[in-house]
């Protein structure tokens, strides 16, 4: 392979942009002498809710955390029981699958629709007719682009499912649909959402972060403890917990790079654009860009390579200096440690794991070092 001329992502030239609030933040708890909790905590858990539009927002340890206190809370609030099915798309990444399973529930994979990579209304519903078992869904907003519109929120009312956002890739997108409870904000949507901040996401902390944010406060309470030994008062335990706790200097990280989501993003899709204008290649299906642009928030630009061309597509690539990713090359129903669940036929999902292409989209990355590597890819000749 020749020398990286356009790396898929450098984290340091990412948090280049931030050095000075990044400095500023780390000496503030350095000096603040509050190393759990505290103040840094509630004001980024503040700031989230603000942008989420949702009365609450608790910082935790990672997305996975997140993700996994709000399936054992409702559990424990007698919202859901051991062995209900969870509704999730198979195409996701392995962590909303592990939640599931860490709760005591029980993962129903779904095939997404192709054009969205997102989770359908009629897949809702064809698994809920064959499945009476089913209590919950969890739309996972992949890539950045928004599991919901108005046929998904209709189905999810009229069968009464609870909603588990899996929001970790889509910080600041907004739905073109109301959510069940005003808000249109991705995380505001439904019942309860789960954020990362692990330092690859659209914003990212310095090691690993993560947010619950809900409409509910008998959740939010439920969570908060959870997440501190399952503790109510000081040395008193109402839940068998964990430690699931947000670091105040990851908080701190996190707010000082959160009021800048929006331009992050828009960055994001000025190199989406310059990929969209310049992509021509009959192996290459480009992602659909929604008309509303607010819906998609690019964590990646996902390519389809056909007819089985996509490893050497990524070997042309990779031979011209371009590093590029597979989100995700082995999806969770075919891993070894799901292997005793029940066989499900996903034909999408499988055929998607071998065309998905991630193109770089970060700020490492420029618009015209996006135009040059579209017409890298134009230039394939398999
Ligand atoms: C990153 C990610 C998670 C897990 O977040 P961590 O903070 O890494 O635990 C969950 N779901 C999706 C879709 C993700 O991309």
């Amino acid at each position: 392979m020749k020398q990286v001329r356009f790396p898929f992502l450098d984290l340091s030239d990412v948090n280049r942009n931030y050095i000075e609030e990044l400095h500023n933040a780390a000496i503030r708890v350095i000096d603040s002498g509050r190393y759990i909790g505290g103040v840094e905590v509630k004001l980024f858990e503040e700031s989230l809710a603000t942008a989420c539009q949702a009365s609450h927002a608790i910082g935790v340890s990672t997305g996975l955390d997140a993700l996994r206190l709000i399936l054992s809370a409702w559990v424990e609030m007698g919202k859901l029981k051991k062995n209900d099915g969870v509704i999730v798309p198979a195409n996701t990444f392995i962590a909303s699958v592990l939640a599931i399973v860490h709760a005591g529930l029980r993962p129903v994979f779904v095939d997404p629709d192709p054009e969205t990579f997102c989770i359908s209304a009629s897949g809702i519903d064809q698994a809920c007719e064959t499945d009476s078992g089913i209590k919950a869904v969890m739309p996972v907003h992949l890539y950045g682009n928004v599991a919901w519109n108005q046929e998904i929120r209709r189905t999810i009312t009229d069968r009464e499912l609870l909603v588990i956002e899996d929001t970790a890739q889509a910080i600041g997108a907004v739905s073109t649909e109301q959510g069940l409870f005003g808000s249109a904000h991705a995380g505001a949507l439904g019942h309860a959402a789960a954020f990362s901040f692990y330092p690859t996401k659209n914003i990212g902390a310095l090691g690993d972060a993560g947010a619950i944010v809900t409409h509910d406060t008998e959740l939010a309470t439920t969570v908060r403890q959870l997440a501190n030994y399952g503790s109510d008062r000081r040395y008193h335990n109402i839940y068998a917990g964990f430690n699931c706790r947000l670091d105040p200097i990851q908080a701190a990280m996190i707010r000082a790079k959160l009021p800048d989501t929006l331009a992050a993003n828009s960055r994001r899709f000025a190199r989406v654009v310059a990929y969209e204008n310049e992509i021509r290649h009959p192996l290459v299906i480009r992602p659909r860009i929604s008309p509303n642009v607010t819906d998609q928030v690019w964590h990646q630009y996902v390519i389809r390579v056909v007819d089985n061309h996509r490893d050497e597509l990524q070997q042309h690539l990779a031979d011209n200096g371009v590093e590029t990713d597979i989100h995700y090359p082995i999806p969770p129903h075919r891993q070894p440690c799901f292997s005793y669940l029940p066989k499900q036929h996903l034909p999408i999902s499988d055929q998607l794991a071998s065309e998905v292409l991630s193109l770089p989209v970060s700020d490492t990355t420029s618009v015209a070092d996006a135009a040059e590597i579209a017409r890298i890819i134009n230039r394939f000749n398999p």
